[in-house]
């Protein structure tokens, strides 16, 4: 019998705590209107609540994370699922991941295009294939296998992501792709005054659990960067540098541009000082995200959780969308750095 077998069956009087994010990166107070600002923290407010109960019936971190990130899928405020950033070809392309740390099972895809939650997607991958990581066509091709709800592409299309991508593309002297087909007509005002403008390239969104049992588990699902291109894919769905979970140490879910974060392998590298070097959880993220990462010029942050209910989060950008609450505890939502 393995050590984390031991831990699955004899349940501690571990109490409960989850953290979210819903992406990093230049959000300002001065270009946020109060409304969305309302909006994020409401939406953040939702996804927290809806893991939090799972875990306040018993259930388990996994679980946790999933409902979270379901829900944070579904909001087309976020850069995952509904309302994911369009790569140059014109396509929502998702990724995600998510790892359950008492086994260290883990499950993630890249490039999907049809599922509607991927992140149940990547837990379909961790629990009924042998695989840990599936892309594209293949990915697209298990969801159909394992039975997970399938929509037409232009489920993901939002007007504000796509005239993000048109702005971006025509700034950049990029081809044009055709509007997606099955997407609603164009709006006949402009976009400004539909929606407020707002740091729209960024909305990954992640959570880490810890429930009753003293388990751990992070999860990851993002569109990625805008305009990406050649089937890019980052540190979301890649086990250990967006995602991570190991009861050992910590649960880790990351947010940013990912080349940095793949170079760095962070959220592998926070478990390892936590682990090796037994730096308190807080020290380990800021370590990364403030030495490492800086000293990459990278930008983003993480969210982390380690089994003894350590929460903690760091980033290095101007906000970062974020939760956190724990048994008996307040409920935290915070967007900007000046917050606590
Ligand atoms: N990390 C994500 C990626 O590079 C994007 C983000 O978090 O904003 O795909």
């Amino acid at each position: 019998m393995t050590g984390a077998s031991v831990q699955q069956e004899q349940p501690s009087a571990q109490k409960w705590a989850i953290v979210l994010h819903g992406g990093a990166g230049i959000i300002n107070r001065s270009t946020m209107d109060r409304k969305t600002d309302a909006e994020y923290r409401a939406s953040l407010g939702e996804a927290i609540h809806a893991g939090a109960a799972v875990l306040d019936c018993g259930g388990s971190s996994l679980d946790a994370v999933e409902t979270s990130i379901r829900i944070l899928e579904d909001n087309p405020l976020f850069n995952a699922g509904r309302g994911a950033v369009f790569a140059a070809n014109g396509r929502n392309e998702l990724d995600a991941a998510i790892m359950d740390g008492a086994t260290l099972h883990a499950g993630a895809v890249a490039e999907v295009t049809r599922t509607r939650n991927p992140i149940g997607l990547a837990r379909a991958v961790m629990e009924k294939s042998p695989h840990v990581l599936l892309s594209g066509s293949g990915a697209e091709e298990f969801s159909i296998y394992a039975g997970l709800e399938q929509v037409a592409p232009s489920f993901f299309f939002t007007e504000r992501r796509w005239q993000s991508l048109l702005k971006q593309l025509q700034e950049e002297g990029m081809p044009i792709p055709s509007r997606p087909a099955g997407a609603p007509p164009p709006p006949a005002m402009p976009i400004a005054e539909i929606e407020p403008p707002d740091a729209h390239k960024f909305g990954t969104v992640g959570a880490v659990a810890l429930d009753r049992r003293g388990n751990i588990a992070a999860g990851t699902s993002t569109g990625g960067t805008q305009a990406k291109r050649w089937g890019r894919v980052g540190d979301s769905p890649l086990i250990g540098a967006g995602t991570y979970a190991s009861n050992q140490s910590c649960a880790v879910s990351a947010t940013g541009t990912g080349e940095y974060f793949i170079r760095l392998t962070v959220a592998r590298a926070i478990c390892a000082l936590v682990q090796y070097k037994g730096l308190k959880l807080q020290a380990a993220v800021d370590e990364v995200i403030h030495k490492e990462l800086a000293a990459l010029h990278g930008d983003g942050g993480v969210i982390a959780i380690a089994p003894d209910g350590q929460m903690a989060w760091s980033f290095n950008t101007s906000g970062m969308y974020r939760a956190k609450l724990a048994e008996d505890g307040k409920r935290e939502v915070a967007i900007y750095s000046d917050e606590p």
